[in-house]
């Protein structure tokens, strides 16, 4: 039996690794253990851990002996670091009950602070600290917070009935209150309790202790906490641990306080201290919105021209230690934390510390600065930016240029643009969203129920709360756009309308955001395109020299090449042909090939389309001189580009001069019950050879002409797709290479060029090693690869997969995360034996899982030479390749 109870503080050197294990005490647990380590002032404390957690869970949520005797022991080492007693009426223990998973988790139970207070020890608090009215606001504290958290009673009625006492009194703020008004706010809320519950409030400290415990690990199956984890893959096992810490009071009047604070700016990166604080004052009163809080630094309080005193003046002994330990923090995890602490009478107390959220901005900014102050390492910096937040920065941000209807300014909470219609509520923005809607969630506050709105809309609007309040948080974390605080802003849930001075807008009306100023505009502002310079160009160069794999652009428009080379694409790995058959001025010519009698006819109509193709080809080429381009000849089932609507035949038949009904019927001769197993990729090829010579005859021309005008030849790979045997390609393999022959002879020059095939068959995987004797390279296209393997059809997976990856069958969605168990043995198995045919055999990915880091990984270790992504993920794919091969080396 593992040891289920972890001590810190009161001078333990937390030897024990587990105790300092985010896996074992969760990460509250293991931050407070190793600070209290290192000799940080942290009150003493101690961690249930995660398994017991996990067991409580699945064994009839009960508690054994063992624990409770661990408990009990707990209990004795803060008793003992304190001097005081848990429940004892002349001098009582109070502590905190805090969750704590491995990564802090939305969702999970909200800390209950002055646990151990009843109507006796109460009294024992107000002797021992001398201060009445102190001891009785942490009274009416404690029972509210419990009531809601650990209770689950209505919080409006507690609420209520301070606002009651208040109003009778003429008070506007909390600090009016003497210690016979909370005295006064106490009975009400005792009667609340026995009124909501049946029975009065319980008394019994132990009781209190044990019904909070049950709660944090009771929150670890919450709804809320569900769906966090759903969206960002943590495991159901994992489970948190309670922490259970002897208070420190931030509410012992002037001398005390209460805060948060970075080490460095979250929103920019740049090296200043950043945060909150509030004189006395307890626990999350610093971002809960009830009284604004002041600036931590002096420079920040003059630059926000605010004039409540910053705690750098009106502590500065306080603060002068906390400055030091932000440093001593810094170099101990070398990150930037986030931190929270509270000052007792002027003493300094350490609550937490974790690394802190950040906008990807920022964490580039952090990573770069700090190898530069020699704090990390390249490699560290790689490792420490998640690929998919640079995603923030390779979107659009507001034109400078463009004019702005702007109707207010709230704080600037998460950087971004973005623009959408306006909703209320966190079910309105997933709902429109999912009917694909931009929304921008627009709310008073958000709270944990509002994640999956949060989630579904392209930026947050609030009108109350700091730079640290959920909103901010979470928009930060989740890297939407957000602005908080904007508090010209009043919202009507009657009418569904947002009013911002004499301005009035309503639900669906569109508004846009810039999380960096702050500004909020009326209508849709103009965007620009990001430009990957300064810290981004920085990182992305260590990526470069770190990597192993190549990478590619899956691009079918010079354009979108544009774009990929910017963003650093080696070469395109996947350029599809069927969008040019779509073209306006070509489809007419596709029809004709198609609903011709023989093949005279269709080649007649391929000669019309040879030169088009060509022209696209040579601008494709151009952009990418002198690196690789993978052309996917023709893929899909002919009927795809037959009319569908009765005024689209219409349109064909006066077109072409065939009648409608000949039309309709050669249409019905081309539908298929199961297309995408039908008469498509090779096996058009295979039957009318005439459009793939077409082609490829197109692809050898415009690569002549490109090398002829630039020098730079491109380096043509024509890609056959589903191939299942080697025969299939032999045929098709002799028909390029005639092609090849043709046009160089004409040409009078010659280049190199490969043929390959697409492995996305099951076969195919199987046959490799056969296959590979014909093909020169295999790109393992995985979108197809996944639907044959697995019997799923991607386009009508959406109904069934939400639930299957609920209930843990795949562990993520398999077309955006490859199914590294299942598909990743075929992909394996093929490059082996693909490889021990023709070991020079070229190796890529093109599926939508090259932009995915998971997929990337899993082919660094699969050694591909490359993958291949749209052009926006091409910088994502550069720095997971760069994780992938590190991470490798490390082993
Ligand atoms: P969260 O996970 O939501 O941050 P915490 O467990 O950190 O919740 O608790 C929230 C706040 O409660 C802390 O920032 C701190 O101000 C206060 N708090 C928690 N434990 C104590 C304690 N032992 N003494 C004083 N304040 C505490
Ligand atoms: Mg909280
Ligand atoms: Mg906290």
């Amino acid at each position: 039996m593992n040891q289920s109870v972890y001590n810190f503080g009161g001078g333990l050197r937390q030897d024990a690794p587990r105790s300092r294990d985010k896996t074992i005490v969760g990460g509250k647990g293991a931050n407070l253990a190793e600070m209290a380590g290192i000799g940080l002032p942290v009150p003493p404390g101690f961690s249930i851990t995660t398994e017991v957690c996990t067991a409580y869970n699945g064994a009839g949520k009960t508690f054994d002996d063992a624990l409770r005797a661990a408990v009990a022991d707990g209990l004795k080492h803060i008793e003992a670091a304190t001097g005081r007693s848990f429940g004892d009426p002349a001098n009582p223990l109070l502590v905190s009950v805090r969750s704590g998973a491995r990564v802090s988790m939305p969702g999970m139970m909200d800390t209950v602070l002055n646990l151990g207070l009843n109507d006796a020890t109460v009294e024992g608090l107000v002797s021992g600290s001398g201060d009445a009215r102190f001891a009785w606001d942490s009274y009416r504290r404690f029972i509210q917070m419990y009531s809601d958290v650990v209770l689950g009673l209505d919080h409006h009625r507690f609420e209520d009935a301070l606002e009651i006492i208040k109003e009778d009194n003429g008070f506007f703020a909390d600090i009016e209150m003497n210690a016979e008004h909370w005295q006064a706010l106490v009975k009400d809320y005792k009667a609340i309790v026995e009124d909501q519950l049946g029975k009065p409030f319980p008394q019994d400290v132990h009781e209190q202790l044990w019904g909070a415990i049950a709660a944090v690990f009771d929150s670890w199956e919450s709804d809320r906490a569900k769906v966090y984890r759903r969206l960002n893959d943590i495991p159901a096992d994992w489970g948190t641990a309670v922490n259970v810490q002897a208070m420190v009071f931030g509410n012992m009047g002037d001398t005390s306080a209460t805060g948060v604070a970075f080490t460095r700016d979250p929103a920019t990166g740049e090296r200043a201290y950043y945060g909150e604080w509030l004189v006395n004052a307890q626990g999350e009163d610093v971002v809960a919105g009830i009284r604004t809080p002041q600036y931590l630094t002096t420079a920040a309080r003059t630059r926000a021209g605010a004039k409540p005193l910053s705690m750098e003046e009106a502590m500065p002994g306080a603060y002068g230690e906390l400055a030091t330990v932000f440093d001593l923090l810094e170099r101990h995890y070398r990150d930037m934390q986030d931190i929270e602490f509270t000052v007792e009478q002027g003493k300094l107390w350490m609550l937490q510390t974790r690394s802190g959220k950040r906008t990807a901005k920022a964490a580039l900014k952090m990573a770069v600065d700090m190898v530069h102050e020699g704090l990390i390492d390249e490699a560290t910096a790689i490792a420490r930016i998640d690929p998919m937040a640079l995603d923030q920065l390779l979107h659009p941000t507001l034109d400078p240029n463009a004019p702005r209807d702007v109707l207010t300014r709230g704080l600037p909470a998460s950087p971004g643009a973005a623009a959408g219609a306006i909703v209320f509520d966190a079910d309105t923005a997933e709902h429109r969203a999912s009917l694909g809607e931009s929304v921008i969630l627009v709310r008073v506050e958000t709270s944990p129920e509002d994640i999956h709105g949060m989630h579904a809309a392209k930026g947050i609007l609030t009108a109350r709360g700091g730079m640290t309040s959920h909103a901010a948080v979470v928009a930060r974390g989740m890297g939407r756009p957000c602005v908080s605080g904007a508090s010209a802003l009043s919202i009507d849930m009657t009418t569904r309308t947002a009013r911002i001075g004499d301005r009035a807008l309503k639900e669906g009306e569109l508004i846009t955001l810039d999380g960096a100023s702050g500004e909020v505009m009326a209508g849709e502002v103009a965007m620009v395109e990001p430009e990957l310079v300064g810290d981004f160009g920085t990182l992305m160069v260590w990526a470069d020299k770190h990597r192993r794999m190549k990478v590619r652009a899956n691009a079918e428009t010079p354009l979108d090449c544009q774009v990929a080379r910017q963003f650093g694409a080696e070469g395109v790995g996947l350029c599809r042909t069927e969008h040019m058959f779509f073209d306006a001025g070509r489809i007419s010519a596709v029809r004709q090939m198609i609903l011709a009698d023989d093949e005279t006819g269709r080649r007649t109509a391929l000669a019309k389309l040879l030169p088009e193709q060509r022209a696209d080809f040579q601008s494709i080429f151009e952009v990418m001189a002198g690196l690789p381009v993978t052309i996917r000849l023709l893929d899909p089932p002919l009927h795809e580009f037959l009319p569908h609507s009765d005024a689209e035949f219409a349109d064909l038949a006066e077109a072409t001069g065939v009648g409608v009904d000949h039309l309709k019927r050669r249409a019905g001769e081309l539908h298929e019950f199961n297309p995408m197993l039908g008469h498509r990729g090779c096996r058009l090829g295979i039957t009318f050879p005439e459009i793939y010579e077409m082609q490829a005859r197109a692809i050898f021309e415009a690569a002549c002409d490109v090398a002829e005008k630039s020098g730079d030849a491109p380096i043509p790979e024509v890609m056959i797709p589903l191939v299942a045997t080697k025969r299939e390609l032999e045929i098709l393999k002799a028909l390029v290479d005639r092609q090849a022959a043709l046009v160089f002879a004409e040409q009078g020059r010659t280049l190199e060029y490969l043929v390959g095939t697409m492995i996305e068959l099951p076969r195919a995987a199987l046959m490799a090693g056969e296959i590979a004797e014909e093909a020169m390279f295999f790109s393992f296209g995985t979108n197809d690869l996944t639907q044959t393997t697995l019997g799923v059809s991607r386009d009508d997976a959406a109904r069934f997969l939400g639930p299957y990856v609920e209930q843990g069958i795949y562990p993520r969605d398999p077309f955006v995360s490859l199914d590294i168990d299942g598909v990743g043995q075929l992909v394996t198995m093929a490059a082996e034996r693909g490889r021990a045919t023709r070991p020079a055999l070229k190796l890529g990915i093109c599926g939508e899982h090259g932009g995915d880091p998971a997929s990337i990984a899993f082919c660094e270790a699969t050694g591909l030479d490359y993958v291949s992504a749209s052009p926006y993920r091409v910088p994502i794919a550069r720095l997971a390749a760069a994780q992938a091969a590190l991470a490798a080396s490390q082993l």
